[in-house]
């Protein structure tokens, strides 16, 4: 019996959906048989007749009872797992940090559960990055945003009636996000700056034209972890980031804000008197509001205007993106379920000492399998935390106890001898 892959119908809040008509033939061809619930794709502009095209039966949302293989964008919620059979192996962006008695609530039901955004950034694992594929579409949303809510032109107009001055534009926080902006910035026109904590990025921002702005002293040096990503700064390091900061902002038309640092809230990096520097009719887009923010003043869902400054803090921006996102994240999903298929037997099975697998499963055999979550999660249950060894999909796991490892990237720096560069 080939296995059953359900595509859900997200909620109301969410445009995007798991699959796409290409990643429903894609599947097929893995051998799976692939059911798509009825209006799974409408806000991503896929109507169901398109699913149905590549292979895929519309089902009614009774039938993910039957799944051994469920794809969505979100966690699902407890009533949506309530009416998924235990074994099932679930696919989703998780948002598991600080979410630990929900992961407790997915071990319960018995679900296999996959946190997509924890795939490590290795070579072998690029094209399953969502991560990447959503951030890059939400920093190119992120500058077309901006220009919509921004009351002048963006490029230098030199016409019959006058010149009208390219627009400013700076970016903090040089990532994934980050770079697509000032690449959509610097397209657009604008005259594109750009800050980050991490060395590596300053020879990125400038290869896209723009000019870098940081605090280059000794404590920037060390800032990127082995991983890639940004520690959190001292607090000396942050008051001269701030002092900078605020002499460059107060020059500039747009600031689009994408700073993050894993499993921690986001950096606050712009302030209400900051705000107030900049010219009438400015912009600010927060990309991290809704993990808290770098602007201060931002709200989560909304435009508001801060000490004059209008604020962008959209949710899921690459949500506003949906057709594109929804097409990136079904070629990241499966990428990653293709690694799970033998290419012989057609079987479908995961393999617990893959190290994509290690990095991103969160439970397995009603337990919290993953390091970075087992002990929280087994205070929310009352349990001690487990590991699993090697299972097969959906089969309850050999659990053991174990004691959960600190999270990566806690670390702070601390040098504080400055030499701030312009
Ligand atoms: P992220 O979303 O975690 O953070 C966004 C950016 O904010 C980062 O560049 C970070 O350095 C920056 N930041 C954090 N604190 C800051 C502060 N106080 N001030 C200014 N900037 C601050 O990062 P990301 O976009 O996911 O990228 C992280 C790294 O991973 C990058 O080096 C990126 O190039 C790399 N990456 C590697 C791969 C791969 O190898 N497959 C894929 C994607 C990204």
């Amino acid at each position: 019996m080939p296995k059953i892959v359900f595509v859900c119908r997200e909620g109301s809040d969410e445009p995007r959906v798991s699959a796409s008509p290409e990643s429903v033939k894609r599947l097929s061809g893995l051998g799976l048989s692939i059911l798509v619930e009825s209006g799974a794709g409408l806000s991503s502009g896929v109507p169901d007749a398109d699913f149905e095209a590549t292979g895929a039966r519309i089902a009614g949302p009774g039938e993910v009872g039957s799944a051994d293989i469920i794809l969505k964008v979100n966690r699902p919620t407890a009533a949506e797992m309530a009416s998924y059979r235990p074994g099932a192996v679930v696919f989703a962006v998780m948002d598991p940090y600080g979410n630990e008695a929900a992961l407790a609530d997915m071990a319960k039901a018995g679900l296999t559960t996959f946190a997509m955004e924890l795939m490590p950034r290795i070579t072998r694992a690029q094209s399953m990055d969502v991560l990447s594929s959503q951030a890059n579409l939400a920093g190119y949303r992120a500058v077309i945003d901006a220009s919509h809510e921004y009351g002048r032109a963006m490029p230098m107009m030199m016409t019959a009636a006058g010149t009208v001055p390219a627009a400013k534009v700076f970016v903090m926080g040089a990532g994934v996000a980050g770079l697509q902006a000032i690449a959509t910035a610097r397209r657009l026109g604008a005259v594109v700056s750009a800050t980050d904590v991490r060395p590596a990025a300053k020879e990125q921002v400038a290869s896209l034209g723009a000019k870098f702005i940081a605090v280059e002293d000794e404590e920037f040096k060390a800032a990127e972890t082995a991983a890639g990503y940004a520690k959190p700064m001292s607090e000396a390091y942050q008051a001269k980031q701030a002092a900078l900061v605020a002499e460059h902002i107060a020059k500039q038309d747009i600031v689009i804000t994408t700073a993050l640092i894993p499993g921690r809230p986001a950096p606050k990096l712009v302030t209400r008197a900051m705000l107030a520097s900049m010219k009438p009719g400015s912009v600010a887009v927060d990309l991290a509001v809704e993990r808290g923010g770098n602007i201060e003043g931002s709200e989560k869902g909304k435009v508001a205007d801060v000490e004059g400054v209008t604020v962008i803090g959209y949710a899921n921006v690459a949500g506003r993106i949906a057709a594109s996102a929804s097409a990136l994240y079904a070629r990241n999903l499966f990428a990653f379920i293709e690694t799970m298929v033998d290419k012989g037997t057609k079987e479908f099975a995961v393999n617990a000492e893959d190290e994509l697998v290690k990095a991103t499963m969160l439970t397995n055999g009603g337990e919290v399998v993953h390091p970075n979550f087992a002990a929280a999660a087994a205070a929310h249950a009352g349990e001690a935390p487990v590991v699993v060894t090697a299972t097969p999909a959906g089969e309850p796991a050999a659990a053991k106890p174990t004691r959960a490892r600190k999270k990566p990237d806690a670390e702070t720096t601390g040098d504080a001898a400055a030499e701030e560069t312009l």
